[in-house]
């Protein structure tokens, strides 16, 4: 595994330049795109690293899944899926002006920005609580005690989130988001700020992938909910260029314009790559690449038929 991941990995090393840094949050900018590492956790719990792996980097949008186990665990399913659809889309995560026309009154799903901003404001508790929350299951997903938010990333698109506050406050406008939403929008940009590793988004994607261990979900069960959160990734998680990635990948994944993807192998396995320069649907290029050759060699697509 070890001479596996070091091969892909410099295979698409190049790849790496080629990306561009996420400019729309200045403190981003401040990433090195020589930085390329991966960690793989097998089903057995052994985790396998290469690279830059110990690099930190934040969440973006991979805090999407863990606010939105959050939001299912403290109001159930139905409540959750009132608020917002469970349909993929072709638009970028941050679109929103379809949010805008009269007979649509929910983001299509929690893992672009305005879905995700909903999730975030179902979350009880108020003003730091939320946040709290969010970083305390983070650190139990990933088993990691030690895990905090980056200031600096969270200031910076605090400052500069003009957008992520023009598609709430729309939301609130037509009802369909409640509450304070200076407050709703500060979880969100922390959240988004939450630092880890790739080993942290290998354990973090593990933690999904064995079930959600010791979490409780109203009117869903944990393998249930372990269905829900690998379809959403599957349908929803790489943004507008998730179907093509379920036929080239066909793992569970979710990316965050950090340049992180986290990956979700079978029975508790999972994977995290992290490549700061992105493509222009927002995914890290080398990620990409990495993951794509890393699926075909190990036959980790879901739609892949070993008996044909
Ligand atoms: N914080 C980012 C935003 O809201 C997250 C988006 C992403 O990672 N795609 O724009």
């Amino acid at each position: 595994m070890e001479e596996i991941l070091y091969r892909i990995v410099e295979n698409n090393r190049d790849l790496a330049q080629k990306g561009k840094l996420a400019d729309y949050i200045p403190a981003l900018l401040k990433a090195d795109k020589n930085h390329i590492g991966i960690s793989l956790k097998t089903e057995e719990g052994l985790v396998y690293k290469y690279g830059d792996y110990n690099q930190g980097f934040t969440l973006q949008s991979i805090s999407k899944v863990v606010a939105f186990i959050l939001a299912i665990s403290e109001n159930g399913m139905e409540d959750v899926f009132k608020k917002v659809g469970l349909d993929s889309t072709d638009e970028p995560f941050n679109a929103f002006t379809k949010l805008d026309l009269p007979n649509v009154n929910k983001p299509a799903n929690p893992m672009i920005n305005s879905g995700a901003i909903l999730t975030t404001s179902l979350i009880k508790g108020d003003g730091e609580e939320k946040f709290k929350k969010i970083l305390e299951l983070t650190r139990l997903m990933a088993n990691n005690e030690s895990i905090t938010f980056n200031e600096e990333v969270y200031l910076s698109e605090k400052l500069t989130g003009s957008r992520n506050r023009a598609m709430a406050y729309l939301m609130e406008s037509k009802r369909i988001l409640s509450g304070n939403v200076e407050d709703t929008l500060d979880t969100y940009f922390k959240q988004c700020a939450i630092e880890v590793n790739t080993v942290d988004l290998a354990n973090l994607a593990g933690f999904i992938s064995s079930g959600l261990p010791g979490l409780e979900f109203e009117g869903i069960s944990n393998k249930d909910m372990m269905l829900l959160v690998k379809g959403l990734l599957l349908t929803c998680g790489m943004y507008n260029y998730s179907a093509k990635y379920t036929i080239e990948v066909g793992v569970p994944s979710k990316s965050g314009v950090s340049g992180g993807i986290m990956a979700l192998l079978p029975r508790g396995g999972g994977i995290g790559i992290y490549s700061p320069g992105l493509d222009e649907n927002g995914n890290s290029k080398a990620g990409l690449g990495i993951i794509k050759d890393l699926s075909r060699e190990l036959k980790l697509n879901l739609l892949y038929d070993n008996s044909i």
